[in-house]
């Protein structure tokens, strides 16, 4: 479905494309997996631009990786019910 949507929003795109795991080469538009190669390059998963070579012709680009975070808090504990707070 959506991840479908997205690869081919990837392929079609002209411009910048952006997915979560797959880059494309600017010059044949050949696309790999960057879960595929992210233990070789670990850079592709730190903030910043990483340059690659593409896997089917060769052409070296860069690729913007846009890093962001997600915390979950445990849910809140049931009231101490007049009890001191405890940790
Ligand atoms: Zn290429």
């Amino acid at each position: 479905m959506s991840v479908d949507k997205e690869y081919n929003d990837l392929v079609d795109e002209a411009g910048e494309a952006n997915h979560p795991d797959i880059v494309r080469c600017p010059a044949c538009g050949f696309t790999e997996r960057v879960s595929d190669m992210g233990g070789d390059i670990p850079e592709l998963y730190a903030e910043g631009t990483t340059r690659l070579y593409c896997g089917s012709c060769g052409h070296e680009y860069g690729v913007s990786t846009n890093v962001s975070w997600l915390f979950t808090s445990p849910a809140k504990l049931p009231p101490a019910g007049g009890k001191e707070n405890g940790t």
